[in-house]
């Protein structure tokens, strides 16, 4: 008979209790003692709550107080010298130290989880010997054993996966330091293994990225030494988030189980099936029920994939999973109240999921209760349909508007040569003007307003006029620190997606749909679950009024279509590329109404285009290519003398140059600071002949720079750039930043401004 299984849960409880307990114990409002009794309550209600639906093998050890990686690494005591541990079970201190960082030690790095809004923390080699600290993955299957009688699959992040995803070590190292690890490994799964444990899941999704040959060979070591030291461990070895590479060596490894994704590397795993079978001893765990998105899966479509499934692998070694751990959704849509209610049939978070594979795994178990299920599965279909037929999907307008565009080549009249001319006559600027990002401190007072009109207290004229108040004040405060080109601040903005959201059409916003991002941090994306469309004006007035005080450009401010689509949970009927272009000619009337009413100077963030790119290499190129088209649909129909401005965090811009050169912006202001003078190095290899600000200083840091630190940051950057094309900027928008702190910083840029343009 088949089993249910899924690869993890979210940790954040579905009324975030678990950030609210973290953060509580940071703040010195709980004792150790009871951070740990509160997350301990949490996991096992999590554990009870799988147990309770019915699935049948329950990870345990995906569990974390900050993030998996970290657990991983401070296991194997992999902590960074600089947070002075001095061996043994690693204190809590310590742990959250690495992730946060203290006064002295700066935090480990963070980055995304393959391509994933994850972010993980990065373990760090450098000079340390590694050893066991404390068997986690023991802990958690004992503590689930004892206290509910569940017979738990421990998780764990796989050897190869883990060393790849860690820094400090040479290329050359790799091998030593999987010796290093490997008897370490070992003895954790032994100690399992004598605790009569019977799965574990080991995670490799390195495994669907392209590996080489001499990590094919070490992926080999590693299972073969598995094989021999805990032969009575059925190890299921589980990639996710695409389709493997290498299948016929790894499907060959001596394992009970390989865990594969059949939602997100659908295509290439069942061909992969097909051509070379699976074979007849081992256990496929098939992801069916995607563990990244929120949508319901269709049991008619799920059912027929099983049924091939099966031409492949018998029942009893089949385990119906999900794609990837829960993680990446929220928790459940149950006290969701205020959702369109077509919309909200058609959604599965991690709660509806566990249901969804429980039902699957009963239809292809038992016959028996074909009719039972066929009416949960006639249910589903109903609800997957209306959705399909609602108008929200249906708007001929947009879709009309989108298919006559698709076709289009969107270009801007002239090219950037003729516009550079036009603009530098229409907006006589100094050399290297300055100008910020467009954001400026979010006060409590800035909050406290928006909360008190959204709760109602305040009515939409006095948070107008209080908006207002907050446009005057700062474009006093940036004429008078002499920036030249202005902007009105982002005072009505809690959030860049969340705004634009709320007026156009096609999205819908949860009250309870958090996912953890990193850390105690969660995030709670909008969902565009129809066609997208411009109702009216989203920031004309404020743009307008901004403009109205000052004599100097005020520069209009809006988010791009690809942050938008990468930062929100999105529809699947369509390809993304058509929500991409949804988004555009959408914002693309807001581009048009800021110019109608006279603002002159447009830009259009696009700091999230990096996080949709495919893990596939192969699909880089397509995806970068819709991408800039989105853009530039967005942008291509202002004037020349309409001066296009982009925004990206540093990340973005090194292996993107291509495809931002052909985004066409006339300007792209970019964050600096963090790529430690790599990104300046890129210039050398390669020619920016576009407008370009290079953010001269950090803004994560409540730090004031001083003056020569920034002039020597220009000089650096004029050596390898145009300088008549040389904007100088922060390297991001203000609004983590408080009031004091900014105007000082800004003050000291232009005056770097005004000592860099003397000098030449
Ligand atoms: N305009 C936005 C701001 O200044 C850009 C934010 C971002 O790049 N993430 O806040
Ligand atoms: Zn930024």
């Amino acid at each position: 008979m088949a089993k249910s299984s899924v690869l993890g849960y979210p940790r954040i409880g579905a009324e975030r209790e678990w950030k609210k307990a973290l953060e509580a114990f940071w703040a010195g409002r709980l004792e150790e003692s009871e951070l740990h009794a509160k997350l301990r309550e949490i996991r096992l209600n999590h554990l009870r709550k799988q147990q309770e639906k019915g699935i049948d093998l329950i990870p345990v050890n995906e569990f974390s107080y900050y993030d998996h990686m970290l657990d991983t690494a401070v296991m194997f005591g992999i902590i960074p010298q600089r947070f002075a541990y001095e061996g043994g079970i690693v204190p809590l201190s310590i742990y959250y130290d690495i992730a946060r960082g203290t006064k002295d030690a700066t935090a480990s790095e963070m980055t995304k989880w393959f391509n994933t809004n994850y972010h993980y923390i990065v373990p760090e080699l450098y000079g340390i010997t590694p050893t066991i600290t404390e068997n986690k993955p023991l802990l958690a299957y004992r503590e689930a054993k004892e206290q509910l009688g569940i017979e738990g699959k421990p998780v764990i992040v796989g050897p190869l996966t883990f060393l790849k995803l860690s820094k400090g070590y040479e290329l050359a190292e790799t091998d030593a330091w999987l010796d290093r690890l490997l008897p370490l490994y070992v003895r954790i799964l032994q100690e399992l293994e004598n605790e009569g444990a019977r799965w574990v899941q080991i995670d490799e999704p390195i495994l669907v990225t392209s590996i080489d040959i001499n990590d094919l060979r070490r992926l080999k070591k590693i299972y073969e030494t598995f094989a021999v030291s805990v032969p009575n461990l059925s190890i299921m070895l589980q990639t996710y988030f695409e389709a493997v590479e290498h299948y016929e060596e790894i499907v060959r490894l001596p394992v009970k189980g390989i865990g594969l994704d059949f939602v997100h590397g659908l295509t290439g795993n069942l061909a992969s099936l097909r051509t070379a079978g699976f074979p007849a001893d081992k256990v496929l765990g098939a992801g069916l029920i995607d563990g990244r998105g929120i949508w319901r899966a269709s049991p008619r479509d799920k059912l027929t994939l099983l049924e091939e499934l099966e031409k492949y692998v018998l029942p009893d070694n089949l385990i119906v999973q999900s794609s990837c751990s829960l993680l990446h959704v929220p928790v459940t849509v149950k006290h969701e109240t205020r959702l369109p209610e077509r919309l909200k049939e058609a959604l599965a978070f991690a709660d509806e999921k566990l249901d969804e594979l429980v039902l699957l795994t009963k239809a292809v178990s038992s016959p028996g209760q074909a009719e039972a299920i066929a009416e949960d599965i006639e249910q589903c279909e109903h609800a997957l349909l209306a959705l399909k037929l609602s108008d929200e999907r249906n708007r001929s307008d947009v879709q009309r508007a989108v298919a006559a565009i698709d076709t289009q080549h969107p270009r801007r009249t002239s090219a950037f040569a003729e516009r550079h001319k036009l603009q530098s006559e229409q907006w006589q600027l100094p050399l290297f003007p300055t100008t910020t990002i467009g954001s400026f401190p979010q006060t409590a007072e800035v909050r406290k307003a928006r909360q008190l009109w959204r709760k109602g207290e305040w009515s939409q004229e006095r948070y107008a006029a209080y908006v207002r108040e907050q446009i005057d004040t700062w474009i006093k405060i940036q004429e008078e620190i002499g920036l030249d080109v202005l902007v009105h601040g982002e005072f009505e903005r809690t959030d860049m997606v969340e705004f634009f959201g709320e007026k156009l059409a096609g999205f819908a916003f949860t009250q309870h749909g958090w996912v953890q991002s990193y850390g105690s941090r969660c995030v709670k994306p909008p969902i565009i679950y129809g066609d997208v469309a411009f109702v009216e004006a989203m920031t004309v007035e404020e743009t307008r009024y901004a403009q109205s005080k000052t004599k100097r450009p005020v520069k209009g401010m809006l988010t791009g279509p690809i942050t938008i689509m990468n930062w929100s949970f999105v529809r699947e009927d369509i390809p993304r590329e058509q929500i991409a272009y949804q988004l555009a000619y959408a914002l693309r009337q807001e581009v048009e109404a800021l110019e109608r009413v006279g603002i002159g100077m447009i830009q259009v963030d696009e700091p999230a285009v990096r996080e949709g790119l495919p893990l596939k290499e192969e699909a880089q190129a397509e995806y970068l290519e819709w991408a800039v088209k989105a853009f530039r649909l967005t942008t291509c129909t202002v004037r020349d003398t309409t001066q296009i401005h982009t925004h990206m965090c540093y990340c973005e811009f090194q292996d993107m140059i291509g495809s931002i050169r052909d985004m066409d912006a006339d300007v792209i202001s970019i964050e600096t600071s963090r790529s430690h003078g790599e990104l300046i190095q890129s210039f050398e290899e390669t020619t920016y002949e576009l407008g370009i600000g290079l953010g001269v200083y950090d803004i994560h840091s409540p730090r004031v720079p001083q003056v020569e630190e920034m002039t020597a940051m220009i000089e650096r950057a004029l050596r390898v750039l145009d300088p008549r094309l040389f904007w100088i900027n922060p390297d991001c928008g203000l609004k983590t930043r408080g009031t004091e702190e900014t105007i000082a910083s800004l003050r000291n840029m232009v005056e770097a401004a005004i000592i860099s343009r003397e000098k030449f």
